[in-house]
């Protein structure tokens, strides 16, 4: 039995410390806030990821929370026309085994924190930012910015794109900013008009932009994501914007997009980043894994599955 660390107790490493006690090792995740949470907003996860959560053992738990959506759809954002859907109902969910299904964050991370939690292998530490780490032939120890040290076997990094450990390994620098602003927000159901309520993932493209929308929270919420190809260098990460801003930015959306736009409160902005591919993951007893190894842009809604 081995005793690994893994830094960053977000998706990736609640998965990987799952995976890893699951094997009989023990395990101790240090995550740098102050507790075990995920962002507000929602994802989407196709039938590869919840492959992955049954052999976590909470598929069935993420199942629950899910809503299993009935077609990913393009619509001409100036126009308000359709250009494409793929059905993803039961046909394809018998296809590919498990369902195409949109999910707010707390309902990915939460199954994956309560199996941690339930499990006598894994030891959860908030409050540990990991900073650097050594490594002899036999052990590895990371120091944290308080000045703890953790010795174990091994020490996987899942600390995400902006990772400690991966500066150490890789060291290859701040990650690109990629010129690209999304802005999101989450409302309550009620606040939708019922003819809005679509059980799709909708996607608005326009020019230079694109408005993507589907219902989330076992159909409580609606999730909202703006994205704009705005040349934006600044990396911006959660910051409160005025719905003004928002509106203003979005000016040429069809009508029927705007009104959903127009739904939105308490919007939240991101400038996103991403890094080129690097061939080395590993250093002895120390791997990365998750956006920490390979972030890559929202586009094909992959990085999470
Ligand atoms: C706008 C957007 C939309 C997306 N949509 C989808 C989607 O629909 N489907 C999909 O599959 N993927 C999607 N992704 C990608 C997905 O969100 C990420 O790939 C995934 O969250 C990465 O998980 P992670 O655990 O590797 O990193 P993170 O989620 O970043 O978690 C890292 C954790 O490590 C902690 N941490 C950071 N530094 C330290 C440190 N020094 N020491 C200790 N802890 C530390 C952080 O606090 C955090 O808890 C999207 C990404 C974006 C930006």
């Amino acid at each position: 039995m081995a005793h690994a660390l893994i830094a960053g107790g977000g998706i990736g490493g609640l998965a990987t410390a799952v995976a890893l006690a699951r094997c009989g090792h023990r395990v101790t995740v240090l995550e740098r806030e102050n507790t075990f949470a995920e962002i507000g907003s929602g994802i989407q996860l196709a039938p590869n990821g919840f492959h992955a959560l049954n052999l976590l053992g909470v598929g069935q738990d993420v199942r629950d929370r899910a809503v299993f959506v009935d077609e990913l759809r393009l619509m001409d954002g100036l126009t308000s026309e359709k250009i494409a859907g793929m059905p993803v109902r039961e046909r394809y969910r018998q296809r590919f085994g498990n369902p195409y299904a949109v999910v707010h964050r707390r309902d990915l991370h939460g199954p994956l924190l309560s199996a941690c939690r339930a499990s006598e292998g894994i030891e959860l530490v908030a409050s540990a930012a990991v900073q650097r780490y050594v490594q002899n032939p036999a052990t590895v120890t990371v120091t944290t910015a308080d000045g703890r040290t953790f010795t174990g076997d091994l020490l996987v990094g899942a600390d995400g794109i902006r990772s400690a450990v991966r500066a150490h390994l890789v060291r290859d620098g701040a990650p690109r900013v990629c010129g690209h602003t999304i802005y999101r927000s989450v409302i309550p159901i009620e606040k939708v008009p019922r003819r809005l309520r679509w059980n799709v993932v909708t996607l608005w493209a326009g020019p230079a932009w694109h408005f993507v929308h589907y219902i989330i929270g076992r159909g409580e919420y609606l999730n909202l994501a703006a994205t704009l190809d705005d040349g934006a260098h600044e990396s911006v990460s959660g910051r409160p914007v005025r719905r003004a801003v928002v509106l203003s930015r979005f000016q040429e959306l069809g009508e029927t997009a705007r009104l959903l736009l127009e739904l939105g409160e308490h919007w939240r902005q991101w400038v996103l980043c991403d890094r080129d591919p690097v061939d080395v993951w590993t250093d002895g007893r120390v791997a990365l894994m998750g956006d920490a190894a390979h972030p890559m842009l929202q586009y094909a809604a992959q990085g999470a599955c």
